[in-house]
């Protein structure tokens, strides 16, 4: 399949009411086409509707409205198809204790229908590092180990379109590290989708090619990762100078300055309007001898920060 592995259109949701609770549209018309083959980010801050989304391509959670087509499948048309093209690694920890991790993936399995002769069990063991756990109780798995399973349940009838919500949230370098591993190598052998939700943006920035950011219910930008820090214009220049300044040097228009703990002072300034050279210069005006220089350029960090803050425009 060349073209997209997720296509969604006018996606609406809306929470019933309960108790004192009054109902809540977490998803506000969402439009959001994911290429297939691609390692694609979904981020947003915490309530922006991000599990709410997935949960609703895992058939998990009802659509109040909308259009969503897995791998070509409409979910109201064809929900079975549909429903086998993806496999989702959730974001809480809902792991049987009385399972082994042999077990859990066999049921998981039968749950999808796939036949005895078709079954992966022992592969996804190894991919996912528990083979020497196959036949322990879930409850005496380690945390990290039980989120390898939730991957493991996620693979076993090998999805075209893998999505996982916040995989390496809570979890040890060392495990994010080798989850990272397993799913890129499920992209890069099997061609794989990976659609993931991370709120670690450095993550987010070298894993995936692609990016929506989502904030309240709503799809605020989607582009390429690239693309969403170039877009960010702003530079920031720091100065070590030679001997301790107690005020700020007065600068352009357009220019804001701060003075770090360590003494350094920092210019953040828009490329396009500001050059660097008229910071320098306004620093060494002021009788500030520099010792040292360096810039910074923007990251994902900031694109988010500038978007999801309530003054940011997209
Ligand atoms: P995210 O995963 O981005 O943190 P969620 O999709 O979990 O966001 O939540 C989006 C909004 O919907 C939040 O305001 C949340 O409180 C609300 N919400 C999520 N699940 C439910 C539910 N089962 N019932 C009512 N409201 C919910
Ligand atoms: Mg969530």
């Amino acid at each position: 399949m060349g073209g997209n592995a997720i296509e969604i259109e006018g996606l609406t949701k809306t929470y019933a009411a309960s108790g004192s609770q009054p109902p809540k549209q977490a998803l506000k018309g969402v439009d959001l086409d994911i290429p297939a083959g691609s390692i694609f980010g979904l981020l947003g801050p915490n309530g922006a509707g991000k599990s709410t989304l997935i949960n609703i391509l895992a058939g998990l959670v009802l659509k109040t409205g909308g259009k969503v087509r897995i791998w070509g499948f409409d979910q109201d048309v064809n929900p079975r198809q549909s429903r086998a093209s993806i496999g989702v690694m959730p974001q809480e920890l809902n792991i049987d204790p009385f399972f082994t991790p042999r077990a859990a993936l066999e049921v998981q399995a039968g749950l999808y229908g796939v036949p005895k002769s078709q079954r992966i069990t022992d592969r996804v063991l190894k991919a996912i590092g528990l083979e020497d756990k196959a036949d322990a109780y879930a409850r005496n798995l380690s945390g990290g180990m039980r989120r390898r399973l939730l991957l493991g349940k996620a693979l076993v009838h090998r999805p075209q379109v893998l999505v996982l919500d916040e995989p390496t949230a809570g979890v040890d370098i060392e495990l994010r590290q080798m989850l990272w591993a397993n799913i890129r190598r499920l992209n890069e052998e099997q061609g794989t989708t990976i659609i993931l939700t991370t709120h670690y943006l450095e993550e987010a920035e070298q894993m995936c090619e692609e990016i929506a950011i989502i904030n309240h219910g709503e799809v605020i930008a989607r582009d390429s990762t690239a693309a969403l820090v170039g877009r960010m214009d702003a530079k920031t220049l720091v100065v070590h100078p030679e001997d301790p300044v107690t005020t700020l040097p007065a600068m352009p228009r357009g220019v804001e300055s701060c003075q770090r703990r360590d003494g350094a002072l920092c210019f953040t300034y828009r490329r396009k309007h500001i050059s660097t050279g008229a910071v320098i210069e306004a620093v060494r005006d002021a009788g500030i001898t520099i010792r040292d220089i360096a810039t910074e350029e923007p990251d994902l960090e900031d694109v988010f920060v500038e978007l999801t803050s309530s003054k940011g425009a997209a």
